[in-house]
């Protein structure tokens, strides 16, 4: 049986862009837009245009691509014509592929939010559709508050949907505005829809407000919507809109939609669908959500012993798709819990080949259960496990040594007079037969140790310049008699490798020190330093 074509709709740059504290540049949307766009996304709606400048100028001029480029706007406005409203004369003037309108659909917000009358909000739908097929534009018409609406009054809704159509929309898209609808009534309201419209011409827009906006997009789909609209990591106000890193390895990788569906995600591109998350979370720089499905870090992650030995068989076991199709990897987790076989599987994954039978694989594990015992917390540090793992076997280079380190923190009133606080770090470290000494000021006492840490490293700078910190956790344990501190540190170098390391102690200073060396020195171990 031939599969039908499923067409996905991104809105990441224009819906997601009205996350709180999101504040995409030009620079920001236009890779994150060639990004979409070589993902295979079919439709990249890209902004507002005359809505704030970034959008204006975006589509200022041709942005060639793939995708169906989309601008975003509003319907005339009642009372005025078409070409008389110069909102919509500026987005018909956008260099945009495709057109969508959003325009209300809910009796109750034309009344109230609109203050007009049904049949004027019906006109406006058909004059914008109608100005903007004239100017060659393919057209969408988002109905705001579809759901809802209909509820109140299906006839309406419709009849709201109907006017786009028979203009010639190419796509009427039924938007849960409010994120409140739930998956059997957007299954059943889209059945009834695609009675009078043709279901490859309707769309689906759903928010997370219940945290079904996936499960919605879906429903919408098996009642015969042919048009998912979603974002990137389920970016958009609130809750978010329907997250697109969760819906296209769905629809990729069960046999329920992928023996029914085309889409435009190539096997190939969905193994960088985890870049794809990973880089906008860089972009807004916000820490991945590690229970992310699909491309979190703890998506594929296994803790127990006796699942891990299972997993080393079998992974089918216990995973529900294979990790690499998105990009992803198995992570068996070594922990206080572990077995050999965790150490065993991490251990070559690392690409350090030991014998199962080695004591010093049996060594190694009562190390981490003896750190752990103590504060350490190695499934969230892979980088000082490594380093851990690799100093047991004998191969970490004795690179440098820090003989001795002072911090200090300093308030005092500035010439300005206002109380200001400032930290001095100074450290003496020994490379080769080098004696360097360095000082730095920070805006705390560990980025003033870090930033003199990484001052001056001999031999070895040139390995370090692209290392940068990108998140810094602390965590205050009650293990045993006193309170310890842990430190998590995560980096990240020049190639957009990530890793995380971990220091603990009663003191917080010392902990963030042990890992700001273990990041230093795996960072040189990666790189290849020689001894
Ligand atoms: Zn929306």
């Amino acid at each position: 049986m031939p599969r039908e074509r499923l067409y996905l709709f991104d809105t990441t740059l224009r819906d997601g862009a009205q996350t709180n504290g999101v504040d995409f540049t030009l620079a920001d949307k236009l890779a994150i837009a060639r990004m979409l766009d070589d993902l295979g996304i079919d439709y990249v709606e890209a902004g507002y245009p005359g809505a704030n400048p970034i959008d204006t100028s975006l589509f200022a001029e041709k942005r060639p691509m793939r995708a169906t480029l989309t601008a975003f706007g509003m319907t005339r406005r009642p009372g005025r014509s078409a070409s008389n409203d110069p909102g919509l004369v500026a987005l018909l003037d956008a260099q945009a592929d495709a057109i969508c309108f959003v325009a209300k659909s809910w009796d109750y917000h034309v009344r109230v939010a609109l203050e007009t009358t049904e049949e004027e909000n019906l006109a406006s739908i058909r004059d914008s559709v109608r100005a903007a097929k004239a100017k060659g534009r393919e057209v969408l018409l988002d109905c705001e508050h579809f759901f809802d609406g209909y509820k109140a009054k299906p006839a309406y809704a419709l009849a709201c949907a109907e006017a786009a159509y028979d203009e010639g929309a190419r796509w009427v898209v039924l938007c849960d505005t409010n994120g409140g609808a739930l998956p059997h009534e957007v299954e059943a309201i889209v059945g009834e829809v695609c009675k009078v419209i043709p279901g490859d011409h309707v769309g689906i827009h759903a928010h997370n407000d219940t945290e079904q906006a996936v499960a919605n997009s879906f429903a919408a789909v098996r009642a015969g919507a042919r048009q998912i609209q979603g974002t990137l990591n389920g970016l958009g106000e609130r809750c978010g809109n329907a997250n697109l890193v969760s819906i296209i390895p769905t629809l990729k990788l069960k046999p329920e939609f992928a023996q029914k569906f085309n889409i435009g995600v190539s096997d190939e591109k969905l193994h960088s669908l985890v870049h794809a998350s990973h880089t906008l979370d860089e972009m807004l720089n916000r820490a991945p959500n590690r229970h992310a499905p699909y491309v979190g870090e703890s998506a594929f992650a296994t803790k127990a012993g006796i699942h891990a030995s299972a997993i080393m068989k079998e992974p089918k076991t216990y995973e529900h798709v294979a990790p690499e199709a998105v990009g992803n990897r198995r992570k068996l987790l070594v922990s206080d819990q572990a077995g050999r076989s965790n150490v065993l599987a991490e251990l070559e994954r690392i690409g350090l080949t030991v014998d199962k039978d080695d004591p010093r694989v049996g060594r190694l594990l009562d190390e981490v259960k003896e750190r752990e015992a103590i504060g350490y917390a190695y499934e969230a540090a892979d980088a000082s496990f490594e380093l851990l793992a690799r100093r047991m076997l004998g191969k970490v280079p004795h690179y440098f040594e820090v003989e001795k380190f002072d911090v200090n923190v300093e308030q005092r009133i500035s010439a300005k007079g206002d109380r200001v606080t400032v930290s001095q770090a100074v450290v003496k470290v020994k490379v080769g037969d080098d004696v360097l000494i360095s000082a730095s000021e920070g805006i705390g006492p560990v980025n003033a140790l870090d930033l003199a840490l990484r001052k001056d490293l001999g031999k070895y700078q040139s390995y370090i310049t692209g290392l940068e910190l990108t998140d810094y956790r602390v965590r205050i344990l009650n293990a045993g008699t006193e309170a310890v501190t842990r430190v998590l540190i995560e980096s990240q170098d020049e190639t957009g490798e990530h890793w995380t390391t971990i220091g603990v102690s009663p003191n917080i200073i010392d902990a963030s020190f042990q890992a700001l060396m273990d990041s230093i020195v795996y960072k040189l171990v990666k790189s290849g330093a020689p001894a």
